[in-house]
């Protein structure tokens, strides 16, 4: 008898390991909501949530196949809390004589699925998990004997090697990358359609009466909850960016904008299919051909489409590459040293700026803030900010219902803290407020002037963004991308100098994560960061 667990992420019928089971030879699975994995970081309820309802509808559907599954719910009363306890306890009461799993997504998982097999005395198989596109031996083959890794290059071999707006070995459109196209302003008149919503079914009410009454003490709200919990859902939400939103993706990938109380304020034209894709709900290349057939159809401009699958065949694989050739010891590196602690409105939202404030309650409300915002707003504050990259990583990881460690850790710690010292990379995207300025109306409605840098009203945002400029001057003005903002600099005089610094301590103070200058705490040789784990 074989056991196959299957975990959170893997809700999909044709996962590796399950393509190996026989229903007719006693294989059963085993599904477990387990305490340790909903708290080792405090996860949005909206979060947990999602991902138990999710393995509930999953598990029915095995079940209606004839999969024997062996379902162990949180509230189960002899829960052993954990994934080894209970497979422990699965493989002594079925009478298994293997375990067979698909690569788990994160590292912490994977580190104890390798341990199972000498604890519990039985063979434990892991399969490459091919939903994704790019296996782990191909990347690490690509990535290897490049210093820097750059997405552009990896995304135009996964153009060719998937096929997609290809034109033999040509693009379509004779362009590998519309991003030039892709940053327009959103203007006033410009009403983004409201999603999808998918009302909770009784297994979901469920779900959401016991994580309201078992983690009622985590970050975030159920109110209105309406993710799509299972594989019909998450093909109509799917059909329906398709249809409404992918035409204006491109063009308004990078807006931002104030709430106005309308149903598509918080999602704009992005596509809300994280979390159908990192569940298994849906297979990137399936998502990535309904885009390029609504292009053959004349139904969407390459722009458009070309962005959408960049970010799914280049950004959300690069990642996962990343991932795993660097783990364990990714997390680790800490370029700037940065070690200011979180301030609290990360967790309250109880912040004057208007950029940071929509940000926070959105996603305390939502589980979800689209890219730019979690890019150029929360990001943006904590790179400049100088927050600590382990606290950073952590919010992140927890607040996000599509927050799983192979693809939040890269994105969080190269991509917005930059602390992988260039590794994903090739600049940090620091920024002031002026560019929140152009790229959203957040400002107009703000208490602070976006304008200013030093007075009493300052934008807190501009001051800060000097402040780090100075703060990691000798690492970061030989980098020949931040040239002309260091010649900018270079003409500040002295007593400008010291206003900026002054003002950045000030609203540090304000803040309550002044302190000293950072530390060394954190820094790990750059030779320990990149060994190969997979
Ligand atoms: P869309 O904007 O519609 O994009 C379409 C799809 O492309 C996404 O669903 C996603 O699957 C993929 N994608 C887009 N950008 C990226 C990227 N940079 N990396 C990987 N995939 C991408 N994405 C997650 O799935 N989980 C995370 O935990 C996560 N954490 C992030 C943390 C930070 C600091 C940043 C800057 C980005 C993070 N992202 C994460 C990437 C991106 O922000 C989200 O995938 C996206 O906002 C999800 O919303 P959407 O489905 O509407 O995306
Ligand atoms: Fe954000 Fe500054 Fe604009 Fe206020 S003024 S919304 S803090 S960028």
């Amino acid at each position: 008898m074989r056991l196959f667990p299957v975990f959170g992420d893997q809700l999909s019928h044709d996962l590796a390991s399950l393509r190996q089971l026989d229903p007719g030879t006693g294989d059963a699975v085993v599904m477990m909501e387990v305490m340790e994995e909903a708290t080792y970081v405090p996860h949005h309820p909206r979060k947990i949530a999602l991902i138990f309802s999710a393995m509930r509808h999953f598990a029915a559907e095995l079940e209606a196949r004839g999969v024997a599954v062996r379902y162990v719910t949180l509230d189960a009363p002899d829960n052993g809390g954990s994934f080894f306890a209970e497979v422990q306890r699965a493989a002594a009461e079925l009478g298994a004589e293997e375990i067979v799993a698909t690569w788990p997504g994160e590292y912490r998982v994977l580190a104890d699925l390798r341990s199972w097999e000498a604890d519990l005395g039985l063979p434990v198989h892991i399969l490459e998990d091919d939903r994704f596109l790019c296996p782990h031996a191909d990347f690490k083959r690509w990535a290897e004997g490049r210093k820097q890794l750059r997405m552009e290059f990896f995304y135009r071999d996964m153009r060719r090697r998937t096929g997609l707006l290809m034109d033999g070995d040509q693009p379509v459109g004779e362009q590998w990358n519309f991003d030039a196209d892709n940053r327009r302003k959103m203007p006033a008149a410009e009403t983004p359609p409201a999603a999808l919503s998918f009302a909770p079914d009784a297994t979901t009410q469920a779900v959401l009466a016991l994580v309201q009454e078992r983690f009622a003490g985590h970050f975030g709200s159920l109110e209105g909850f309406d993710f799509p919990v299972n594989r019909a859902q998450a093909l109509a939400g799917l059909a329906d960016f398709i249809e409404r939103r992918l035409p204006a993706f491109g063009d308004f990938q990078d807006a931002m904008r104030r709430p106005r109380g309308e149903a598509g304020d918080d999602s704009l034209y992005h596509s809300l299919l994280g979390t159908s894709l990192n569940l298994g709900l849906l297979g990137p290349m399936e998502v990535c051909a309904a885009a390029e057939a609504a292009f053959a159809a004349g139904k969407a401009p390459l722009n458009a489409v070309e962005g959408f699958i960049r970010q799914i065949i280049g950004w959300r694989e690069f990642v996962r590459g990343i991932y795993w050739l660097t783990m364990p010891g990714y997390a680790d590196r800490n370029t700037f040293r940065a070690d200011r602690p979180l301030p609290d409105f990360f967790w309250t939202g109880e912040t004057d700026m208007a950029c940071v404030r929509h940000a926070v309650e959105q996603t305390r409300d939502r589980a979800y803030a689209h890219h730019i915002q979690r890019l150029m707003v929360t990001g943006n504050l904590a790179l400049i900010a100088g927050l600590d990259p382990i606290e950073v990583n952590r919010w992140y990881l927890s607040v996000y219902a599509d927050a799983f460690e192979w693809v939040q850790l890269p994105n969080t710690h190269g991509m917005v803290l930059h602390a992988d010292g260039g590794y994903l990379g090739s600049k940090p995207y620091a920024a002031s407020g002026k560019y929140i300025d152009r790229m959203s109306d957040y400002c107009k409605g703000c208490r602070f002037d976006v304008k200013d840098s030093t007075g009493p009203d300052a934008c807190p945002l501009n001051a800060l963004y000097w402040h780090f400029l100075m703060e990691n001057e000798d690492r970061l003005a030989g980098n020949p991308r931040m040239g002309l903002v260091y010649r900018s600099l270079a003409k500040f005089s002295p007593e400008r100098r010291a206003e900026l610094r002054a003002k950045a301590a000030a609203t540090l103070g304000v803040w309550g994560i002044a302190e000293d200058a950072p530390s060394d705490a954190g820094s790990v040789p750059a030779d320990k960061q990149m060994e190969l784990s997979a």
